[in-house]
């Protein structure tokens, strides 16, 4: 298999500035175009929930171990620019199944208790992988929305052991007697129905996602399970024996926030043995995501680090969205490879719906692109540019350049807009805005062209680029 793409080094070829619409008229049609040359894979999404960027070995994570992410990455490819579209969970989730920027559906925030979820119109990955023959299970955290129309048994899921919110305790709850008592944000459910459970959760999460592998095993018909962590996103907990592992963490925050994220790498470690003993291995893709950055000082912050990245999970510097970020082929993608060209969650969707030879229903048209014919040398550059927006702040990236802008807020006072080159300042720390204005123009009209193209049910956003004064 040719390797050249997955070796690159540094620089990102000259961009040109493509309009966005035929970006994704291009992704549109490379996932609903590409034939699978190697069979059908199963498919197992595993996702973590705000997971810092630097919280793994390889990704330079040196006070917790994390043995079995790390054997994954090094098992297959790890992308070193991969990113999110949400900065939060739910608009993160929601773009990974549907493969779109999630304000194309209205998804602007994380939903809260009795918020309207995911538009009921739009397919998800689990629906279109069904209609490809396909046994779909989603173990873990949805937060897609509560409602009967937004149910994962009603998104494309034929099984769903977990629960339906943004977050809960990891401790088992009492089962209430009472129907009526019932959380439906933070109960444990298998299908419809409430259970009591009685581990820690992301091992109950581990233990069913190994129960689903092993009831696959021998089957013709390939499987899709969506393995979504609530790990390692607050509350702080962590079981006593595995705080026992990091009493040489002096930071308390910081040691239990090691025990949850061991727990997690446990599981993800139960689970890649579960594939390996079945003899899944070779024809199962497993690809690795946090939902979006670690909350370093607020939303939720859980003592997590996303070094050397400015920022974190809510905002638009590199910190809030650009995660670990792994994809497992054995026999098919080679093994401790590097990809450094900008690839993002909904790339996940439309390579497993192009490698099902699944095709996209052209009301939904998908914004993410099938990443095997770059991962296999055929092709150079999946993103001419990637666009975020999130409250009164936006970002573009197109090849090593990133432009971002913030309104006031409660941690910045003054607006902001700076132009960063990434491949010499990933730490987004220099900004270049008053030295290339031509660029900074041609960056603010490109974002613009994409939250037109995407603009969905969302109000416009209160951003008037014009006027507003650089701060230093
Ligand atoms: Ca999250």
């Amino acid at each position: 298999m040719a390797n050249r793409n997955l070796k690159q080094t540094a620089v990102f070829a000259a961009m040109i500035c493509l309009s966005t619409l035929a970006v994704v008229a291009l992704a549109a049609r490379d996932a609903s175009a590409a034939k699978p040359d190697a069979g059908t894979p199963n498919i197992l999404f595993i996702v973590a929930d705000d997971m810092g960027y630097a919280d793994c070995g390889v990704q330079g994570c040196r006070d917790i171990p994390t043995p079995n992410l790390d054997a994954l990455a090094a098992a297959g490819v790890r992308f070193t620019s991969g990113y999110v579209t949400g900065t939060v969970c739910s608009p993160s989730r929601a773009a990974l199944m549907t493969g779109r920027y999630h304000q194309r559906d209205g998804i602007a925030d994380w939903i809260p208790p009795g918020k309207p979820g995911l538009n009921a119109g739009v397919p998800t990955v689990a629906d279109y992988l069904r209609k490809a023959n396909y046994r779909t299970a989603l173990v873990g955290k949805w937060h897609l929305g509560e409602q009967d129309q937004c149910n994962p048994l009603n998104r494309g899921f034929d099984e769903f052991f977990g629960f339906l919110g943004g977050g809960r305790n990891y401790w088992p709850d009492p089962l209430k007697a009472a129907q009526a008592k019932v959380n439906h944000y933070t109960q444990l459910v298998r299908g419809h129905e409430p259970v009591q459970e009685n581990e820690y959760t992301t091992h109950a999460f581990g233990r069913e996602a190994v129960k689903f592998l092993k009831s696959r095993c021998g089957k013709a018909q390939p499987f899709f399970l969506y393995l979504a962590f609530n790990a390692v996103h607050t509350p702080m907990q962590a079981p006593d024996d595995y705080l026992q592992r990091f009493t040489s963490i002096k930071d308390k925050n910081r040691r239990t926030y090691a025990g949850m994220l061991s727990a997690m790498d446990d599981a993800v470690g139960w689970v890649l043995e579960a594939v390996r003993e079945n003899g899944m291995e070779e024809n199962t893709l497993i690809c690795f995501i946090s939902d979006n950055g670690g909350p370093i000082t607020r939303n939720a912050p859980n003592a997590s680090r996303n070094t050397p990245l400015r920022g974190g999970k809510g905002e638009t510097w590199e910190g809030g969205i650009r995660v670990p970020f792994f994809m497992k082929w054995t026999g098919h993608l080679n093994a401790g490879t590097t990809f450094t060209q900008p690839v993002i969650q909904m790339d996940l969707t439309a390579t497993v719906l192009a490698l099902a030879a699944q095709g996209v229903d052209s009301k939904w048209r998908i914004d993410g692109v099938n990443l095997m014919p770059f991962l296999t040398g055929s092709q150079d550059t999946p993103h001419e540019s990637l666009c975020w927006e999130y409250g009164q702040q936006w970002a573009i990236r197109q090849g090593q350049w990133k432009l971002t802008f913030a309104l006031p807020s409660k941690t910045a006072k003054t607006p902001t807009l700076g132009l960063y080159d990434l491949s010499q300042d990933i730490g987004e720390s220099r900004d270049l805005s008053l030295t290339q204005p031509e660029r900074v123009k041609q960056l603010q009209a490109a974002w613009a062209s994409w939250r037109k193209s995407v603009g969905g049910d969302l109000p416009a956003p209160k951003v008037t680029l014009k006027g507003i004064n650089n701060t230093p």
